[in-house]
């Protein structure tokens, strides 16, 4: 049944809004900034190895798209099936990770799940045809559904295969190097 937009409240002040998130993010930053995250080598460089992908060594790649997306996640999910959408399929979602989901691909431990109702939270419902099972759905189902878009929308090359390829190139044991060259048109 279609409905109606939501009437925004009268009482709405905007800027208040804004002074309050802004007060919740400055409560939440902290002075050591990224000294705070822990590096992960030594007795943590394991949690760099892909538990779920075997690693195969294969040549180099070169590629030339229009369009280069870094990660598989939601985020770069999302971009990939908008870019399909509105007609631009040269492109190509490289992701270090053996397979789609980010997040959702990564974390795996028994029982993990959304906190936000898997209704609004998982993207591209309507265009995949999909309903989720439960109001918070849990990783598996979620991982799956990354997939199902990723048959809607994707180019994919995974990571698994490629970090050979960006071995000569890598700057910092931790990371991968793309070479994107922008490509400018004149418009209009
Ligand atoms: C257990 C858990 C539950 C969550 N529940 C919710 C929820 O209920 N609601 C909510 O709003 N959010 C939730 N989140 C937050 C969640 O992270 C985001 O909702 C969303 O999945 C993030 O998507 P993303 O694409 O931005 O990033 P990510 O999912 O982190 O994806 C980024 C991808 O990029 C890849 N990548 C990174 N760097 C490179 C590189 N240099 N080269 C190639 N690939 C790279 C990574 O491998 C990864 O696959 C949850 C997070 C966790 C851990």
């Amino acid at each position: 049944m279609p409905s109606e937009p939501t009437a925004s409240p009268s009482a709405f002040d905007p800027n208040a809004l804004r002074d309050r998130y802004r007060r919740e993010r400055n409560k939440r930053l902290r002075a050591d900034g990224y000294d705070q995250y822990v590096e992960l080598k030594d007795s943590y460089a394991h949690y760099l190895d892909d538990p779920y992908a075997p690693r195969v060594e294969r040549a180099p790649r070169h590629d030339t798209v229009e369009v280069a997306v870094i990660g598989g996640g939601f985020a770069g999910l999302v971009t990939s099936a908008r870019l399909r959408q509105a007609g631009i399929d040269d492109f190509l979602i490289i992701e270090k990770g053996g397979g789609l989901g980010g997040t959702w691909y990564w974390n795996r431990y028994p029982g993990v799940q959304c906190d936000i109702d898997s209704y609004i939270y998982l993207p591209l419902l309507e265009e995949t045809g999909y309903m989720p099972t439960e109001k918070y759905a849990y990783g598996p189902e979620i991982l799956e559904h990354c997939n199902r878009i990723g048959g809607f929308a994707c180019n994919v090359l995974l990571g698994r295969e490629r970090r050979k390829f960006f071995h000569k190139v890598y700057l910092r044991p931790w990371s991968y190097l793309y070479v994107v060259r922008h490509r400018f048109r004149e418009s209009g």
